[in-house]
């Protein structure tokens, strides 16, 4: 058994390499660079913990996670790994111990943020030390058209200056060629190893829904399949984070709200309880989330479309890290095409950047309108192909209609040009059906076009639709002040009857969720294997709060699942369970086996 897989089984308590960590863990220990771009969830850890375990001396993990760098750390001591972090967050005392430890040469990894690692007097120390490797985690933060750019990143191209025998590995979920291309030049990572792995993420279920009532919608799915879990919620604005918080609370959800205008005391500490307890839903602008390692974050839900497609993927990307089922879930409409396109046209940004953008919603508008498999569309945009629909999304699962809505898209495009191109979707509507409640309508004398009531053969909330999809498809703009309707170049083949087009027949909310839920409740179990369920996760929770850590550091759901199936009686059964390593069956081992046993006796006899 070569020496990694041992040490995986042994202290890791994993049975087997995954994709390619085996290969990236040797090609660290023959000393090389390597660039891993791995999703979230994939396991890139294991690859640089490994090889600074295995090599002589130091490891040094360079994270912007200050927040985060504790409970990674406490991770690693649960499974007796020796690891100490260095930052901002500590105190002088902590530090100082930290530091004497070093200094005995008494750790194998150390987490430090960049900006120390930068200081002179810690490059000193470094160059008085026998270093293993250089870990570079969220390595995409050196891209400066990334959200997360971080300056300091640039700057540690200086460890390849000064380090160039010591190996690099650079690390990150971020997959676009883009980025990657960056990342190997910043970093001085010309010679680096890249290993891509593919970014499909089987586990998690992408859903798009129309927007009705989006609070009431989400309160459906939350309640109907994601009792005692803990989510995210994404909302686009400040405001809406907290009225939403707000109002999950009054529906008796633990929703606590997240966002840059909040004083940073209680940011870090709505973190925290996410972290730490179990069933939180944290309702949070794109300001939550890089590395929130959590890893039974069991649904992420969009209340507003994301701006991209990348955002959306890194966003669902942090539900199910664990491998178990998990749901993305996005309700969307046309008021979010309205408001992403009106803040490009008002943003600072010059031409050819807005461009871009404009780019990345079209792909992301289209992907909410596909009526083919979404995570076809989803790798297909990151060039990653898969063979076949996916089984596991809502088009899969309850397939999407479609039909020829040629003479119709005629009628509507032609009511918003004679009508002036200057009217919103409820005016349009309204003339359509031949309806004057909008006084404007008489007053205009728009009852006397030919357009009016000719529209009588859909219902409103469908010609909602074919507007909705309209836009999403460029055939039309929407005016940024005053909510207008204008045709574009897209529109004139349509008129003229020389294009045919066809339209996704949107699904009643109701159908399509009595449909859906019968294969997507997660909930492991039923009966008495629930309360199996509940009763191990109390006592990992009772562990995890004496020691004022995460309970998935004691362990991961899915090790607890694997006790509920397996229900081992013995210690050494319990160590043949993934995520059962000699540490954690020491420490554990005998309380959950008490767990397990109390349960027998009395639910089984
Ligand atoms: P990433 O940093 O890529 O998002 P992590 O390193 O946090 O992912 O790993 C994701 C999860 O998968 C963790 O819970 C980790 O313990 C688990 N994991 C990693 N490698 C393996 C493996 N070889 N076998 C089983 N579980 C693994
Ligand atoms: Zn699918």
């Amino acid at each position: 058994m070569s020496p990694e897989l041992e040490l995986l089984r042994k202290i890791f308590g994993y049975e087997q390499f995954r994709g390619e960590q085996q290969a990236i863990i040797e090609h660290i220990l023959a000393g090389g660079d390597a660039l891993v771009l791995m999703p979230t969830g994939g396991g890139k850890s294991l690859c640089y913990q490994i090889p600074a375990m295995l090599r002589g001396g130091l490891g040094i993990v360079v994270s912007p996670l200050i927040a985060l760098m504790q409970d990674q750390v406490s991770a690693l001591l649960q499974l007796g790994v020796r690891a100490a972090f260095l930052n901002s967050s500590q105190s002088t005392e902590d530090a100082r111990e930290v530091s004497q430890q070093l200094r005995r040469g008494e750790l194998d990894l150390l987490y430090v943020a960049p900006e120390r690692l930068l200081t002179p007097r810690f490059l000193e120390f470094l160059a008085n030390t026998q270093i293993a490797l250089f870990a570079i985690d969220e390595a995409h933060c050196v891209s400066q058209w990334g959200h997360d750019f971080r300056p300091e990143y640039v700057q540690l191209s200086v460890l390849h200056e000064r380090f160039p025998d010591v190996p690099r590995i650079a690390l990150t979920a971020t997959a676009d060629k883009t980025t990657r291309e960056e990342i190997a030049v910043r970093l001085g990572l010309g010679n680096a190893r890249i290993f891509v792995a593919g970014f499909d993420r089987p586990n998690i279920r992408y859903r798009v829904v129309q927007k009705d009532n989006p609070r009431r919608q989400l309160l459906q799915f939350i309640d109907s399949e994601h009792q005692g879990d803990s989510g995210i919620v994404y909302c686009l604005s400040r405001k809406r984070v907290e009225e939403t918080a707000e109002w999950l609370q009054t529906q008796g959800w633990t929703a606590l709200p997240y966002h840059a205008g909040l004083p940073t005391a209680l940011r870090q500490h709505n973190q925290m309880r996410f972290l730490r307890e179990e069933g939180i839903v944290i309702v949070a602008t794109i300001a939550f989330g890089m590395g929130i390692d959590k890893p039974n974050v069991r649904f992420v839900a969009h209340l507003d479309l994301p701006k991209s497609i990348e955002a959306y993927y890194q966003e669902t990307g942090r539900a199910g890290r664990d491998g178990l089922p998990a749901n993305a879930w996005m309700a969307y409409g046309l008021g979010d095409v309205v408001m992403l396109r009106k803040m490009l046209e008002t943003s600072e940004a010059d031409e050819s950047h807005k461009r871009l953008e404009q780019h990345k919603l079209n792909a992301m508008l289209g992907f909410c309108e596909v009526t083919t498999c979404r995570r076809q569309t989803l790798l297909a945009y990151f060039d990653d192909h898969l063979p076949a629909p996916c089984g596991n999304c809502d088009v899969c699962l309850d397939p999407v209609a479609t039909w020829d809505g040629t003479e119709v898209v005629q009628k509507a495009l032609s009511c918003i040009y004679r009508t002036g191109q200057r009217f919103g979707v409820g005016y349009l509507i309204e003339v359509l059906l031949g309806k004057t409640s909008d006084t404007r309508i008489e007053r205009n004398q728009h009852h006397l076009l030919s357009t009016f009531g000719i529209g009588t053969e859909l219902a409103a909330d469908q010609w909602q639709s074919v507007f909705r999809q309209l836009a999403a498809a460029g055939v039309v703009t929407i005016d940024v002040e005053g909510g207008g309707l204008r045709l574009t170049e897209k529109a004139r083949p349509l008129l003229r009857g020389e294009q045919t087009i066809r339209l996704r027949k949107d699904h009643k909310p109701s159908s399509s969720r009595q449909k859906l839920q019968r294969t997507a409740s997660h909930s492991p179990f039923e009966g008495s294997d629930k309360m199996l369920w509940a009763a191990l996760r109390a006592k990992r929770l009772e562990l995890a709060q004496a020691q004022n850590v995460p309970p998935y550091v004691i362990f991961h759901d899915s090790t607890l699942v694997d006790m509920v199936c397996y229900r081992p009686d013995t210690l050494e059964g319990l160590g043949k369970l993934s995520g059962v390593g000699i540490r954690k069956l020491d420490r554990y081992g005998q309380a959950f086996l008490n767990v397990l046993d109390e349960h027998s006796m009395r639910y089984e006899g």
